[in-house]
């Protein structure tokens, strides 16, 4: 047997005949002027549907924009007509509240349509204004024509309304009734049911965003408790803890990629007298001092400062050799005297000033660090011995 492809057909949404007219001819011409547009947006949808890849939107919209313009046309003009003829006024109520149903349902639908799947909407539309046009014509209209017809030849408006709604033992105006008002319960759970879904899917917008603006906060919090846990809260540098893990790191990685690591330890000259002299509140903001003036000696954003203990510091210097670190030493202690910070009791000079041990050198063992700290602990030793106020590079 031959394969052949099942391609899909388009047939008509809605297929005028006989039985939809009214006989009132400027109704039934604008009748079918929206059976034809229907059936416009009908294939436009149909074309969108079968070729996903294109861009049917501009088209779509405007289909559909001539669509309501002229639904609401349509229903003013027959408004006009009715309240023209005299008609009751309990039915032109009635049929202007169908009007008025209609038009916000469809709004509702096409608006629903971006966010259902597109076969279901698209069919969704369609069937909903072709159904709603054939009940609404079967129905209402036709009973307008009829007593419109009644008025002319001389019945009065309100006996006219009136056998209308006593004819209700015919049994088509019973079924046609009775399907109107379940297409009603139908479209209206369905606006319903559209707006639980939007609403639905805003509250899950919200709550997602809520969620991205907390766990940026956590993630803000997370990073101030680490630096608070490894920053020394006096001087606002690195603590000893922060200190030994990233000696350990800097030794490794220096070890692993035969660089040289530079070391400065730093301590203050005759730093007891100064307690003595001026008190430790004074002494306190003396080191606070000489920590930020060290901290501006650097020069490169992997150098790390940090307090060793009491009233010293110590520095970590990637990829720098013996005659680098020298280099810096002399900046720091440059840098401290510079401050011109009074210390009469000192034996060193007349301001406050610090002595510093500097060592660099490729790790030449898998350490953590441990040689450079007491290379440069002893060239600190020797610095001081050789009168403070100075630095000394390790004989490493
Ligand atoms: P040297 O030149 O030999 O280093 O003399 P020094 O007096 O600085 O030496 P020593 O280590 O004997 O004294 C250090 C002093 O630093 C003792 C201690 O009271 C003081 N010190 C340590 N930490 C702090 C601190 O956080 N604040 C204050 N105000 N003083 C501190
Ligand atoms: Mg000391
Ligand atoms: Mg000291």
């Amino acid at each position: 047997m031959e394969n052949s492809v099942i391609e899909p057909v388009y047939v008509n949404a809605f297929v005028w005949d006989q039985h939809f007219v009214t006989g009132l001819d400027e109704v039934d011409d604008q009748h079918q002027g929206l059976v034809a547009l229907f059936n416009e947006l009908s294939r436009a949808l149909f074309a969108a549907d079968a070729d996903l890849q294109g861009d049917h939107g501009p088209l779509l919209r405007d289909v559909f924009k001539r669509l309501v313009a002229y639904t609401v046309f349509h229903f003013t003009e027959e408004e006009a007509l009715m309240e023209r003829q005299g008609v009751d006024v309990r039915h032109v109520e009635a049929h202007k509240a169908l009007h008025r149903q209609f038009v916000q349902q469809v709004g509702t639908m096409w608006a629903a349509r971006a966010s259902t799947t597109a076969a279901a909407s698209g069919d969704g539309i369609t069937s909903f204004l072709t159904a709603w046009l054939g009940l609404h014509i079967l129905g209402i209209d036709q009973s307008l024509a009829r007593q419109i017809k009644a008025i002319e030849q001389g019945e009065s408006a309100t006996q006219a309304y009136e056998r209308e709604m006593a004819g209700h033992d015919n049994s088509t105006q019973v079924l046609l009734k009775m399907i109107g008002k379940l297409y009603q319960v139908l479209s209206a759970q369905n606006a319903e049911l559209v707006q639980a879904n939007q609403h639905l899917e805003d509250r899950v917008a919200l709550r997602t965003q809520e969620l991205a603006l907390a766990n940026e906060a956590l993630q803000h919090v997370n990073v101030q408790l680490k630096a608070y846990g490894r920053t020394d809260g006096l001087l606002q540098v690195a603590n000893r803890a922060y200190f030994n893990d990233r000696l350990e790191q800097a030794s490794a990685s220096a070890f692993r990629r035969q660089q040289p690591l530079g070391l400065l330890m730093i301590d203050v000259d005759y730093f007891k007298r100064y307690n003595d002299h001026f008190g430790h509140q004074a002494g306190d903001a003396c080191l606070q001092a000489i920590a930020r003036a060290v901290q501006q000696t650097m020069q490169r954003s992997t150098d790390l400062v940090a307090r060793y203990g009491g009233e010293e510091l110590a520095v970590i210097l990637p990829e720098v050799d013996a005659a680098g670190a020298a280099a810096v030493a002399a900046r720091v202690v440059a840098a401290v005297v510079a401050l011109q910070l009074p210390h009469p009791a000192s034996g060193a000079g007349p301001f406050v000033s610090v002595s510093v041990g500097a060592a660099g050198h490729v790790p030449r063992l898998q350490d953590p660090g441990t040689d450079l700290v007491a290379e440069a602990d002893s060239a600190l030793y020797q610095a001081k011995a050789n009168g403070r106020n100075r630095c000394v590079l390790a004989n490493g």
